[in-house]
């Protein structure tokens, strides 16, 4: 499992970069010589351990460590230090920065690995507990916590782009009287089928489907029109309905949904939580209109 984790050098010097190469050649490295070349990096793959030299050309260890601590998405990454300097006060910075280790050349190699393995054990461990906690247990899918993270960073990234931005939230029709008639658990069993033909149907990779509440969802669109908007909707109030599963004490005699959901113009200001109530409010239409039907609006 470990050897899955990727480790990026970055060392402009060619003897230790190799030294290092040839060190870790159990794991997946990426080597490069300055700082830029190690933050395109990250930025375009999963980096899990960064080796950092303090000296490179371009762009200097320090700098890297204060760039990635500074973005949300980079600042779990550990980095261990490794360095020709003896300095105390490199070694305190470093480590005030955010570094997780110091390590001073010549090194010795077990050690050093050691500590490498040390850290990238914990950094397993800390992806997975980030992963169960952004996960419904019955579900698998994104859970409450997230959506609440991804709608404030999707908001704020909708304004700065001037990009239209969606909301799809839909809920379960007459849930409580398939619970009622048919048990909880054959109740659980739904909610598993409906989730995986959420997952299936949404194709877009930018789409990222919630469980919002008990039998509700929510979708966050990004740059739709209203006519993709009433397109995806639909598709999801379809492909639940083509389940098939069976509710005899649902008006429609299957399990359906209703599905609300608003368009927000680009330049729109207006508070999370008004959004979030606009569109309830049109699932709360769609429930009046006869369930198993969509609601649209634009504001
Ligand atoms: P409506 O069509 O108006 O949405 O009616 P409804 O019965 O679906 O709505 P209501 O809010 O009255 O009931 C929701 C039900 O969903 C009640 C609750 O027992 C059930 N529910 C919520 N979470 C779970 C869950 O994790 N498992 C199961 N089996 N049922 C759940
Ligand atoms: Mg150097
Ligand atoms: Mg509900
Ligand atoms: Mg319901």
């Amino acid at each position: 499992m470990l050897t899955d984790q990727k480790i990026l050098i970055a060392e402009d010097e060619p003897v230790s970069r190799l030294v290092l190469q040839r060190l870790l050649k159990a794991f997946t490295c990426i080597s490069v010589t300055n700082g830029q070349e190690a933050l395109d990096v990250i930025h375009q793959e999963r980096i899990d351990l960064v080796l950092l030299d303090i000296h490179m050309p371009i762009m200097g260890g320090f700098e890297v460590i204060e760039k990635l601590k500074n973005s949300e998405t980079t600042k779990d990454i550990p980095i261990i230090v490794i360095t020709v300097n003896q300095s105390t006060e490199d070694e305190i910075r470093a480590l005030d920065l955010g570094a997780v280790d110091f390590v001073t050349k010549p090194f010795h190699a077990v050690i050093l690995q050691k500590r490498i393995r040390n850290q990238l054990a914990l950094k397993l461990k800390s992806d997975l507990l980030e992963k169960h906690a952004s996960l419904d247990g019955l579900t698998n899918l994104l859970n409450r916590r997230m959506f609440d993270f991804d709608l404030e960073n999707r908001w704020a990234e909708s304004q700065r782009l001037q990009a239209n931005f969606s909301l799809i939230m839909f809920d379960i029709d007459h849930f409580k009287l398939y619970n009622d008639n048919y048990g909880h658990s054959a109740g659980d069993e739904v909610l598993v089928r409906v989730a995986k033909a959420l997952m299936k149907t949404l194709q877009r990779k930018t789409d990222r489907v919630y469980r919002y509440g008990g039998e509700e969802f929510i979708l966050i669109q990004f740059d739709t029109d209203l006519e993709q908007l009433r397109q995806t909707a639909e598709l999801l109030r379809q492909c639940i309905y083509d389940l098939n599963i069976t509710h005899d004490f649902s008006f429609h005699k299957r399990i359906s949904i209703s599905v609300g959901a608003t368009l927000i113009n680009a330049e729109q200001i207006q508070p999370i939580p008004y959004l979030l109530e606009i569109t309830d409010q049109q699932l709360y239409k769609a429930k009046k209109q006869g369930r198993n039907c969509v609601s649209t609006i634009t504001i």
